[in-house]
Parts: structure tokens; C-alpha cells; sequence
């Protein structure tokens, strides 16, 4: 087992030891040949010459990429030696021996760059190994850390990580589902979950009282900008709170994630700004104001709150004209609730819905919700719905609220984004393993594909209707 990582072999002058790792490069000099050996955590110098005489005329025939093992003595670096660019740059590793675990095609583009020059199709094809080169190999780190740090924080805070179900039904949640045909059931349809939000609010009802998870989204939309068919929310649920907890105990979280894990980062302002959606809108044009007092500092962080949304806005698809501008399943703020019940001035209801802007980027949103049945039916009348209807698509709901569920509320936040802006990352493709591309392809599985002709019989599909069998069945 590997035991070391070449970081570490930068405090192990004079010491003896394994490494393991790709050579990242080669380079003769005559009677010397010096070897980049790269791993997951950064790079240190190999030296061959005439003082490893086992193993230099091996190390000529190394080529980039290949996997090696070596065995050999760390040594400190002369003083006109000394590499200041990288971290193991006072060392170099001298081999007494070395073996080749693996041998490499020469890689279809350079790794040691930061890789913003090469196609976004080559890398997305070959992304395992785009993901060798150090830029994303830290972007991968960073996502476990905040991950990590959130965890724990949530734990302490008395949040309970449930998972939700993956295999779920449509919801309307603004955007178009992913579905997946059932086999058991001919004709029906799991949908894949555009966020837990049901989920969540059911585990207030059963009484888990702080919720939260890392949880996949799925959400059929065209290309926009920067989404991806699947992203990443960290979504968080908790029972008997109101719109002031959720938001204090959110904001608490961000600025000691950014303390703990950014600490060259600075948060512009605390307690972060609150902004009606009525005074964004008038006085910036967007309800993601960009609050940054010098837009070129990359370490500045103006985070905010927008608050006081209208509920309902005009839409012609929907049956009364009205639809939800955020959330179904919201409260009104509980001065308004009383104009929800009755159904008037429509266009005057507030919602308890919150978002957290960061650098002119929603990086999250959630709200208060409606526990009762009365307050969340008086949603769907006001969009419109017919009682049965209602009652199809959110009678298990309705049912649920009308089982003592407890006042509460939640956020999700955009995982991937919020990682993307604290790393000045251009899109959430760089912090993803396995992004897809703009027009959802998975070029290095290339998904999607036709499946055969037994699965599509199977899924009671017909080839007619645009569905494509595989050839080869
Ligand atoms: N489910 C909401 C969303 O995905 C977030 C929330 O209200 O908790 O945007």
C-alpha cells in the first residue's frame, strides 16, 4: 500500500522512502535524467545519474504518464537549488530503485497546464485524465473539505444526513423532469427528483426535526448558461423555526466555512445585507445585486439576502393566469396568510421565501412552508388547479400536513456553484468529477445511447415515437 504522498516527502530529507506516482515529465541532460513524479498531491524532482546506477538506464526509457514505484533517498536541495514554485522544491528524491507498474499512450493533451487553453470536449472525453492535472485535483479536494466541514457542523448542530429517494415522482418544481419508464407497471413513470423538497418536508412530519443532505438534482431544461441535467444541493429541512432561524443559522454556517477553509478570503460585510426583492429590482436592476465595493478583488465576498418576493406572478400556461414565483410549497409571510386563504389581491402576497446571493450569483433559496393543508391547498386554487386535481398530484402531501406537521422551513444551496465562485472558477463544469456538456452529453461515456430492442420491449417502449434501438439486438 502506498504510504506516503509526495508531499510529504518534502519534511523527509535524509529519510529513506516509497513513492508512488506518474511521471509527469522527462528530462535528459547528458550523464543526469530528471523524472517530474506526480500524484494526487503535488510533484517532486527525481534525480538519475551516475550515483543509481540500478535503475538510470531504466529511467531513459520512461515516457510521460507512465506509473511508477520508487524507492529511494530524499535529499535536501543545495541552496542555489531551491525550487520557491512548488512545495517540495527544497528536496529532490534520489532512487536506489525503480519499478514500472504501468505503461502510458502518449496523453491526447498536455496535463501540467491549467487547462483553460484546451477544448472543453477533449478534456470532458478524456476526463480522467484531465482530472490528473493539479488545478482540478484540488478542485476535487475542495469539494470533499467543504463537504466535510459541513457535515460536521450540521452534526453538531443536531442535523441528522438522511438520503432521499432517487426513483420518485414528477413534481413541479418550474423545470421539465427526467424520467424512467417502469418495467412492473406498464405505461407509468418514476421521475428523478429536481430537488427532495417533498421528501424533506415529509421527514418534518415524521419527526426528524433537522434534516439535511448533499443531495443530486435532476432537471431536464435546455442549455442555459451554466446548468448542468444534474447538480449538486446541499438541502437542509428543520421543524419549528421561522424565516429569521433558517437565515441566521445559514448565515453562520457560510461565514465559518469561509473562515475555516478561506481564511485569504474577506466577507464585505457582516451581518450580510438584506434587500427586499422590491428595493433590488429598483435599485439594481436584478434580484442578484452584485454588492462588491472593487469587482477585481478575487478574495472579496459580498454575500446578501434577498427577501420579500412576491408569491404568485402572471403566466399565461397557468389555468387562473397565476403561478408560484419560487416555491409551491411556501408560506406567505404570516401577514399575508390571511389574504392566501381568501384567495384576494393575489398580486400582493409576500412570500416567506429567502435567497443568499453571492458576487451577483443566487448561490441558494429556500423558505418557510405552509404546514397546513388549507394554506398549501389555497396555493393550488390560486393557480387555478381543479380539487381532483389537487388532490392526484398532492393529495399525499395535503394528507401528510393534515397529520400534526410541524411549522418549518429549509434551503438548498447550489453546491456547485458556491465551490465554483470561492475557487474564481468560470462554470461549475470545473468542480464537477464528470461534468456533462453544455448540450447534456457525457462525452467520455457517450451517454445518452439507444439501449436494445429487449430493454425498450421490457420498458414497454416501441421503437415508433423516436426511440432508437441499439443495433446490435
Ligand atoms: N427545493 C428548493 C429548490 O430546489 C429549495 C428549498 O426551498 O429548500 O430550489
Amino acid at each position: 500500500m502506498k504510504e506516503l504522498s509526495i508531499l510529504e516527502a518534502k519534511d523527509l530529507a535524509g529519510k529513506e522512502v516509497t513513492l508512488y506516482g506518474w511521471v509527469a515529465n522527462r528530462r535528459d541532460h547528458g550523464k543526469l535524467v530528471f523524472v517530474d513524479l506526480r500524484d494526487r498531491s503535488g510533484i517532486i524532482q527525481v534525480v538519475f545519474g551516475p550515483f543509481t546506477p540500478d535503475c538510470y538506464e531504466q529511467a531513459q526509457t520512461l515516457r510521460n504518464e507512465w506509473v511508477v514505484r520508487m524507492r529511494g533517498l530524499v535529499k535536501e536541495r543545495p541552496e542555489k537549488m531551491v525550487n520557491p514554485d512548488i512545495p517540495t522544491g527544497r528536496v529532490e528524491f534520489e532512487p536506489r530503485e525503480l519499478e514500472i507498474l504501468n505503461r502510458s499512450e502518449t496523453p491526447p493533451m498536455p496535463l501540467d497546464t491549467e487547462g483553460y487553453e484546451i477544448g472543453e470536449d477533449t478534456r470532458h472525453e478524456w476526463r480522467y485524465l484531465d482530472l490528473r492535472r493539479a488545478r482540478l485535483a484540488r478542485n476535487m479536494k475542495a469539494r470533499h473539505d467543504g463537504q466535510l466541514f459541513v457535515r460536521n457542523w450540521l452534526s453538531e448542530k443536531g442535523f441528522l444526513e438522511i438520503e432521499t429517494p432517487i426513483l420518485t415522482r414528477s413534481t413541479p418544481e418550474g423545470a421539465r423532469d427526467y424520467v424512467v419508464p417502469s418495467r412492473l407497471y406498464p405505461g407509468t413513470f418514476y421521475a428523478l427528483p429536481q430537488s427532495p423538497q417533498q421528501y424533506k418536508q415529509l421527514l418534518m412530519v415524521a419527526g426528524m426535526e433537522r434534516y439535511f443532505q448533499f443531495a443530486r438534482c435532476f432537471r431536464d431544461e435546455d442549455t442555459r448558461g451554466d446548468r448542468q441535467p444534474e447538480f449538486t444541493q446541499l438541502d437542509m429541512e428543520m421543524s419549528f423555526v421561522e424565516r429569521e432561524d433558517v437565515m441566521a443559522l445559514n448565515e453562520q454556517l457560510l461565514i465559518d466555512l469561509v473562515a475555516k477553509l478561506y481564511p485569504q478570503k474577506r466577507i464585505q460585510q457582516v451581518p450580510f445585507p438584506r434587500i427586499s426583492y422590491a428595493e433590488a429590482m429598483a435599485n439594481y436592476g436584478t434580484d442578484r445585486p452584485d454588492l462588491r465595493e472593487d469587482k477585481n478583488d478575487l478574495n472579496l465576498l459580498a454575500f446578501c439576502w434577498v427577501i420579500d418576493f412576491p408569491f404568485f406572478e402572471k403566466n399565461e400556461d397557468s389555468p387562473s393566469g397565476w403561478t408560484f414565483t419560487h416555491n409551491p410549497f411556501s408560506a406567505p409571510k404570516p401577514e399575508h396568510m390571511d389574504l392566501l386563504l381568501k384567495q384576494e389581491r393575489v398580486g400582493d402576497i409576500l412570500t416567506t421565501q429567502y435567497d443568499i446571493v453571492l458576487n451577483g450569483w443566487e448561490i441558494g433559496g429556500g423558505s418557510i412552508r405552509n404546514h397546513t393543508p388549507e394554506g398549501l391547498r389555497a396555493v393550488f386554487r390560486i393557480m387555478g388547479f381543479e380539487e381532483q386535481r389537487i388532490d392526484e398530484n398532492f393529495g399525499h402531501m395535503l394528507t401528510a400536513l393534515a397529520h400534526g406537521a410541524p411549522p418549518h422551513g429549509g434551503i438548498a444551496w447550489g453546491w456547485d456553484r458556491l465551490i465554483a465562485l470561492l475557487y474564481n472558477e468560470p462554470n461549475i463544469r470545473e468542480v464537477l468529477a464528470f461534468p456533462k456538456t453544455g448540450d447534456a452529453r457525457d462525452l467520455m461515456m457517450h451517454s445518452p445511447a439507444p439501449i436494445s430492442s429487449r430493454q425498450l420491449r421490457e420498458l414497454h417502449l416501441s421503437p415508433e415515437g423516436g426511440t432508437r434501438a441499439r443495433s446490435d439486438q
